[in-house]
């Protein structure tokens, strides 16, 4: 893993984030790593070429960030790229033509967009189930079945796939296994450790945490995937810039202390919404009638800072989202600020409604995830709103 000799393996979470390897530049000592806003690089000798040559095949900045991503999740190496979409566009190029994937049935929007849209016509083939069911799992089985695409807990109604159950399978079956860890981070997850061949994120999300950037990582957990996907990276050219690196790296310190208390106060949201007349249902993994909630809590360490719940119909989640102040309305979530979503109009608007209803997302049902804002003033936010 890179450079990042001085790290242990046994060293707690919050530790790791702090201290990963880029926390002291060698050659400054300056506290962070330096932005190498470079594209190219001079070869000072033709017969030793340098360890850098380009930035779309590498960049310190990038590498560092790199680095840092595998060693919070426990892989090989990671990988940074432009955005999430671009992270999971890639995986899913490790299939070929002719090849089929079995993916979570209510998938990240844009997941489902790019296998639906884009992947169809270069005839990679994908077959939707509810994951909570492994026996639809191995029904879904093709013999081109190549790989299985998961999201725990999925998006945006917090359905719970046992991850152990489905590696296991897969990897008698010879699938490769992706998941996408965006919700979770690997604070609160570590899919590698359960056998998972690639985790990809969305790190527009928790792990950047401020609104203030797009990108995606993916980390491999093993040396033959790793040099697959650093192939795919570099042949594609959708890395991450520089800059954003540098950001990227700086919001990910936080991650543990944004987390803690994002969370803490969506189990309070969760709890209140749940006891609220105008709310038909609440979809969080920490409420104690959550379906499968026992699954969540042997392969996380927390249930996470997003919280779906629904108002019963279209006309009574627009009246809320119209008068609620604290939270921005806007598609994303795991930021600073509260960010309230509709997923039927924003994340979901991709899918077709009966597609969409089929999963759970109706008209009614909003997402919530949960800033740094004093939950009191979120929960009076919403009481007024949803008189
Ligand atoms: C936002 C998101 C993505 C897509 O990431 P971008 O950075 O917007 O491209 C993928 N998966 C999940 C779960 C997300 O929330």
């Amino acid at each position: 893993m890179g450079d990042n000799k001085k790290n242990s393996s046994a060293e707690k979470f919050a530790t790791k984030l702090i201290h990963f390897g880029g926390e002291i530049d060698p050659s400054t000592g300056a506290a962070s790593v330096p932005l190498y806003q470079a594209s190219t690089f001079h070869h000072f000798s033709l017969a030793d070429p340098p360890r850098y040559d380009y930035t779309r095949s590498g960049n310190p900045t990038r590498q560092a960030l790199e680095d840092y991503i595998a060693f919070l999740e426990g892989g090989v190496e990671g990988f940074a790229f432009a955005s999430g979409m671009a992270a999971i566009s890639t995986a899913f190029l490790l299939l070929s033509s002719g090849d089929h994937v079995i993916v979570t049935e209510d998938v990240y929007g844009g997941t489902y967009r790019l296998l639906t849209t884009i992947l169809n016509r270069l005839n990679i083939e994908s077959t939707f189930v509810d994951m909570t069911d492994l026996e639809k799992v191995v029904a879904a089985k093709k013999p081109n079945t190549k790989a299985v695409f998961m999201e725990t807990p999925s998006n945006p109604t917090l359905k719970i796939t046992d991850i152990k159950a489905v590696t296991a399978w897969a990897e008698a079956n010879g699938l490769i296994t992706m998941l996408d860890n965006t919700f979770m981070t690997p604070y609160l997850q570590r899919p590698i450790e359960l056998g998972v061949d690639i985790v990809l994120h969305s790190a527009t999300k928790f792990l950047s945490g401020h609104s203030d950037l797009l990108a995606g990582l993916a980390v491999a957990r093993t040396e033959d995937l790793a040099q697959r996907l650093k192939h795919l990276q570099n042949s594609l050219g959708n890395v991450l810039g520089v800059q954003d690196s540098w950001l990227l790296m700086r919001g990910i310190k936080t991650l543990k202390a944004r987390m803690d208390q994002a969370e803490k106060s969506a189990r309070r949201l969760a709890d209140w919404l749940s006891k609220h007349p105008s709310v038909v249902k609440v979809y969080y993994p920490g409420l104690p009638n959550h379906p499968r909630r026992e699954i969540h809590e042997q392969q996380s360490l927390g249930y996470g800072a997003v919280v779906s719940f629904d108002v019963g119909s279209g006309q009574a989640a627009r009246r809320l989202l119209q008068k609620a102040k604290i939270p921005l309305v806007a598609v994303s979530l795991g930021a600073v600020e509260s960010i309230l979503s509709y997923p039927a109009l924003m994340s979901h608007a991709a899918m077709p409604r009966e597609v969409r209803m089929e999963r759970g997302i109706s008209d009614g049902l909003l997402r919530f995830s949960v800033g740094l804002e004093d939950i009191e003033d979120i929960i009076k936010d919403l009481e007024q709103a949803l008189q």
